[in-house]
């Protein structure tokens, strides 16, 4: 449990904020049961995500790549939005101007009602067709057919994910450096703060004069940037900012 001054400080800082703005990662959905992917239960057969999730890996065994993804929507399927969801969609509500920046490809946090979500990292719903670039939402799971190929073309559908060594899609990241950069408080919510432009953005919004408060139980990459570590779970903590 995080220090209770130190709540008190975020919970004033957060009541008086003109435009806050918040970082999530995969430990946001963690108490919901989707496990990240340096935690346990973050490994798939023998294989960690880095050696699935890039173009090279789908290249060479598109079908292995599909399993994984299959067994990972089939995960997120039987989930629900926990209260640090439910808190982050209760500050828009009360921030009209606030924006959610987040590396989930889950989709929790609109089901929980965030509808200022920039997904930096694609959604897990949604396939990219590899020929036409056609992209469409598909909920099924398990899916009938690995790897699945395009209705309109016949080539390979892909999942719309932002993969290892490949770039994020231009308009939302954006849109998160702007965020990043007009905010006075910045949300760092369960992330590891390794992979880019996690650390860029929270340095972004500390340079421009934010007031950077990081949400996670342990130690990160990110840790000594931020004004205060509020050592403790996302869906406990995020609830007692808005006491
Ligand atoms: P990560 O797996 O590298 O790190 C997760 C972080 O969450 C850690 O710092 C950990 O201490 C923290 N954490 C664990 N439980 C927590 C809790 N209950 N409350 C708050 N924090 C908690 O995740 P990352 O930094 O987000 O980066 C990994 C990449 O993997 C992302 O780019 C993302 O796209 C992808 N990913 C997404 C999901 C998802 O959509 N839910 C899940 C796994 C990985
Ligand atoms: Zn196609």
């Amino acid at each position: 449990m995080p220090i209770a001054d130190d709540i008190d400080d975020v919970r004033a800082r957060l009541a008086a904020a003109r435009r806050p703005a918040a970082l999530a990662g995969a430990g946001l959905s963690a108490e919901s049961g989707v496990p990240t992917f340096r935690g346990a239960g973050g490994l798939w057969r023998r294989y960690r995500p880095e050696e699935l999730a890039s173009p090279a890996a789908f290249a060479r065994d598109p079908k292995l790549v599909w399993e994984w993804y299959d067994w990972r929507r089939g995960l997120i399927a039987k989930t629900e939005p926990n209260e640090g969801h439910r808190a982050l969609a209760e500050i828009e509500a009360r921030f009209p101007e606030f924006w959610l920046i987040t590396q989930n490809v889950d989709g929790l946090s609109r089901l929980a009602g965030s509808l200022r979500a920039l997904e930096l990292h694609g959604n897990i719903w949604r396939m990219r067709c590899t020929g036409c670039a056609r992209t469409l939402e598909n909920r099924q799971t398990p899916l009938p057919e690995l790897p699945p190929a395009c209705g309109n073309c016949g080539e390979l559908l892909r999942p719309d994910i932002v993969w290892f060594g490949e770039s994020l899609p231009p308009g939302v990241l954006d849109k998160a450096f702007i965020a990043a950069r007009e905010s006075d408080l910045f949300l760092v919510v369960g992330t590891a703060g390794v992979v880019e432009p996690a650390a860029s953005l929270a340095r972004l919004a500390k340079a421009n004069g934010a007031f950077v408060v990081e949400i996670n139980p342990d130690e990160t990459a990110l840790s000594e940037e931020c004004d205060i570590s509020l050592r403790g779970k996302s869906g406990e903590t995020l609830p007692r900012l808005l006491d």
